[in-house]
């Protein structure tokens, strides 16, 4: 462990420098997207923009609670995780290594399904060497998928974070949980500079959008949650996911269980004041897509949603405020009515607008 933590900080030293992607969280897409609604707006194209808001039932962000399992002592430490998480009521996710590293009993995975948890796979033996080899990666696919429906797992992780969004379609899974928002402290660094889901051909991205607890006990140093608090504070400022990576394998340090409780402590307040969505990931992925097969349509001159789960949806209209770009949510079921003129002009943006998944307008009258 020693050696291995100064391995990693002098392979990580010059982590400080790097300017790109933005450290402690990248929203470069975010503000690419924002800039192009102000100049739209600014133009004169409409007072309003009118698009499906982010998250069911008008919540304004969006947090995810995960946990790698790397060794048998972490799996041994699940139970009591889940009594943890469980406290705050906050359910999570375990992604679990299916060969080499443990052996996962079928008791082992049925408490976590009957403790309404979850369950996603973990690389196949975690060696670090999935995306090594298109041809050995294809074979390992092909196991992986096979853990995936014995699992019942819907989600997949890579070890250590690794990934290569090219070779994606051989992966059997709904999302994918391996990208990180800003890779400083990730033996693969980049990032996809984004802190919302976004697709992949067929696979769901859900990135990793916070420090994992690893780097933050073991590379920053640091047990405390400031830097967790300033990087959900971020993300909560762009309406984002904010997701985290805790390990039960590096929980059974007192000191690392206090850290890791602060959080939970945190987030829960964070739900009961700022109205913050902690879900499953299977639950984000689930409205995530169901989001991307709905529809602005008009009926009269409201605009409405249409689609899957569209009664959860909310119309939300982005504006501008002293220059400032702003966004109104609708209360449920109360749908405003534009002005004919301004209906018209909205309707020509479809296709102007590039909002990647998150606009769906309707296209009539182009
Ligand atoms: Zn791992």
């Amino acid at each position: 462990m020693a050696v291995r933590k100064h391995l990693q900080r002098v392979q990580l030293r010059d982590w400080e420098e790097i300017r790109f992607p933005a450290w402690p969280v990248d929203v470069t897409v975010e503000l690419i997207l924002e800039k192009l609604l102000v100049c739209l707006l600014q133009a004169g194209w409409a007072d309003k923009i009118p698009f499906i808001w982010f998250w069911p039932d008008g919540f304004p962000s969006c947090a995810i609670m995960t946990h790698d399992v790397e060794t048998e002592a972490g799996r041994d430490f699940c139970s009591g995780l889940m009594d943890l998480d469980d406290a705050y009521r906050i359910k999570s996710s375990f992604q679990v290594i299916p060969e080499g590293r443990y052996r996962v009993s079928e008791s082992f995975l049925q408490e976590i399904r009957r403790r309404g948890f979850e369950i996603n796979v973990h690389d196949l033996n975690h060696d670090g060497r999935l995306f090594n080899n298109w041809e050995r990666f294809l074979v390992r696919a092909e196991r992986i998928n096979k853990h995936g429906r014995e699992f019942g797992a819907a989600g997949f992780r890579s070890a250590v974070l690794y990934h290569n969004l090219d070779w994606y379609g051989a992966l059997d899974f709904s999302y994918d949980m391996s990208v990180p928002s800003v890779g400083h402290l990730e033996a693969q660094r980049g990032g996809c500079c984004s802190v919302m889901p976004f697709f992949v051909g067929k696979v769901l991205e859900l990135p990793v959008t916070t420090t994992q607890d690893y780097s933050l006990f073991h590379i920053l140093n640091q047990h405390s949650t400031d830097l967790w608090k300033r990087q959900t504070a971020r993300i909560m400022e762009k309406h984002g996911l904010a997701s985290f990576i805790i390990h039960p394998d590096y929980l059974a340090e007192a000191r690392a269980r206090d850290t890791y409780k602060s959080l939970l402590a945190h987030l829960a307040d964070l739900r009961s004041q700022r109205n913050m969505w902690i879900a499953l990931p299977g639950e984000v992925n689930q409205w995530w897509r169901a989001r991307s097969q709905m529809k602005l349509v008009p009926e009269g001159k409201a605009w409405m949603i249409e689609g899957p789960e569209s009664d959860r949806a909310r119309v939300a209209y982005a504006v501008l405020q002293d220059e400032r770009l702003h966004y109104e949510v609708e209360p449920q079921g109360n749908c405003r009515r534009p002005p004919a003129e301004e209906y018209a002009r909205v309707s020509r943006l479809t296709r102007t607008m590039a909002m990647g998944d998150k606009v769906m307008m309707h296209e009539q009258e182009l």
